[in-house]
C-alpha cells in the first residue's frame, strides 16, 4: 500500500484587497449610491430610478440613450462613469443550448461567463475573480493563480451582458448561479453588493432563491454570509467525505479542516433554516467508491432534512489528471447515499462539445497569447 506523508495545516488565508476601478462602471451603484451621487452633483435624487430603469429594465448601451435626463447631466455621467466594462472576445455555442463568453475587462484581463438552459429557465454562471487562487486539483481556473478581484460591477455587468442577448429571442434570466471563475467569498464584499442589485425590484429582479453562491469552504465567510439574513442559495464544493482526501484535492481544507468546515455548515442551518447543496465533483478511483459514499452520508446525516447532494461527473482537463467516473458507478454512489436518506441528484452537462467547464476557454484564450 502506498503510504502518503500527513499534509501540513495552512495559515488562513489573508484577505484581499478589493477592486478599485480607476473609473467606476454604471452597474457598480446601488439605488442609494446613485441618489447620493446625484445629490452631490446638484441634481435630483429621484433620478436615480430613471438611470436604474435604462441600466436594468431598458438596457442600453450608453448614457447617451437615456433620453429622460437632461443633456448636462448625460454628459456629467459620460465623463464620471464607464459604460461598456466588458467586450465580447470569443462566444462558443453547444448543441444543448450553452454558450459561453469570453469577456475581455478594461485591463485587458479575460473572464469567463455562461449560459445554460434549463426546463425552467436560463441560468447565468458569472465568474468573480480573474483567475483563482483557491487551488482546487481539478479545476483549469487557478492553472494561471490569481490576478484580482472583480468590481460588484464586472460581475453585474456579466448578468446585463447574457440578458441583452436572451433579449433576442423575448427570454430572461431566471437564475444565477455564482459558480464561474475565482471563490465569491474571497471577494466578499463585491458579491454581496452584486447579490442585492440583482436581487433589487428596480433592477433585473431576480429572486433570491433563485440565486446560488457556491464556495469552497472559507470558513469564516461561512458564518458571515448566515448571519447576513438573505435568502440566496448556499452550495458548499465538498468534493471528499473526509480531512485527509479533501486535503489532497482541494488545498483550501488544510486552511479550513473538514471538521470546521461541518461546523460553519451547521451554524448555517441552525440560522437560517436553510438548505446546502453539497457538491461533490466524482473523479475515477479518487473519491468515487462505495466507502466515500458512505463516509459522506455518515457527515452529512446529522444536517438532514436540509442538505443535498449533487453529484458532478468531473470534466477531463487536459491538464489535470483525473478520469471520468463511470455510468454505473455513479449511480450506486447516488443509490448508497439515498439509501442513507441523503437526497442525491447526478448534474446534467452542460456545453461538453465546447469545453464548458469552468476555467477551459480563458485558459486555451492565454495559451494562445
Ligand atoms: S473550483 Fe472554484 S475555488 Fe476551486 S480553484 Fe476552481 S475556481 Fe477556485
Amino acid at each position: 500500500m502506498l503510504l502518503l506523508e500527513p499534509l501540513k495545516p495552512l495559515k488562513p488565508l489573508k484577505p484581499l484587497e478589493p477592486h478599485i476601478p480607476d473609473k467606476l462602471s454604471a452597474y457598480d451603484l446601488s439605488l442609494e449610491e446613485w441618489q447620493d451621487w446625484l445629490k452631490r452633483n446638484g441634481e435630483a435624487a429621484f433620478r436615480a430610478g430613471q438611470i436604474f430603469d435604462w441600466l436594468y429594465v431598458k438596457r442600453v448601451g450608453s448614457f447617451e440613450e437615456m433620453s429622460n435626463l437632461s443633456k448636462p447631466l448625460r454628459e456629467k455621467l459620460t465623463a464620471s462613469f464607464e459604460f461598456v466594462s466588458l467586450t465580447e472576445i470569443a462566444r462558443q455555442q453547444s448543441k444543448d443550448g450553452t454558450v459561453k463568453f469570453l469577456f475581455e475587462l478594461a485591463d485587458k484581463n479575460a473572464i469567463e461567463t455562461v449560459i445554460m438552459k434549463h426546463n425552467y429557465g436560463n441560468s447565468v454562471c458569472v465568474t468573480t475573480q480573474v483567475g483563482c487562487r483557491i487551488g482546487c486539483t481539478f479545476c483549469a481556473s487557478t492553472l494561471g493563480g490569481l490576478k484580482r478581484n472583480l468590481s460588484a460591477g464586472e460581475i453585474v455587468a456579466q448578468v446585463v451582458q447574457a440578458q441583452r442577448l436572451l433579449d433576442a429571442t423575448g427570454e430572461r434570466v431566471s437564475s444565477i448561479v455564482i459558480m464561474g471563475i475565482g471563490e465569491p467569498f474571497e471577494n466578499y464584499d463585491a458579491m454581496l453588493k452584486f447579490l442585492k442589485l440583482m436581487n433589487h425590484e428596480k433592477g433585473l429582479n431576480i429572486g433570491a432563491r433563485h440565486i446560488t453562491v457556491s464556495t469552497s469552504g472559507i470558513v469564516p465567510n461561512i458564518y458571515r454570509f448566515a448571519d447576513e439574513n438573505m435568502q440566496i442559495n448556499l452550495a458548499i464544493s465538498i468534493h471528499a467525505p473526509n480531512d485527509e482526501l479533501r486535503s489532497r484535492l482541494m488545498p483550501v481544507n488544510r486552511r479550513y479542516p473538514f471538521a470546521e468546515l461541518i461546523e460553519a455548515c451547521k451554524y448555517y442551518l441552525r440560522t437560517t433554516g436553510r438548505r446546502i447543496t453539497f457538491e461533490y465533483a466524482l473523479m475515477g478511483g479518487v473519491n468515487d467508491k462505495k466507502e466515500h459514499a458512505e463516509e459522506l452520508a455518515e457527515v452529512l446525516k446529522d444536517m438532514l432534512p436540509l442538505c443535498h447532494v449533487n453529484l458532478i461527473p468531473v470534466n477531463f482537463v487536459l491538464e489535470r489528471d483525473y478520469k471520468r467516473t463511470e455510468r454505473d458507478d455513479i449511480f450506486a454512489f447516488q443509490r448508497i447515499l439515498e439509501k442513507h436518506n441523503i437526497p442525491a441528484t447526478i448534474r446534467r452537462e452542460h456545453g461538453s462539445d465546447i469545453a464548458a467547464a469552468c476555467g477551459q476557454l480563458r485558459a486555451k484564450h492565454l495559451e494562445s497569447q
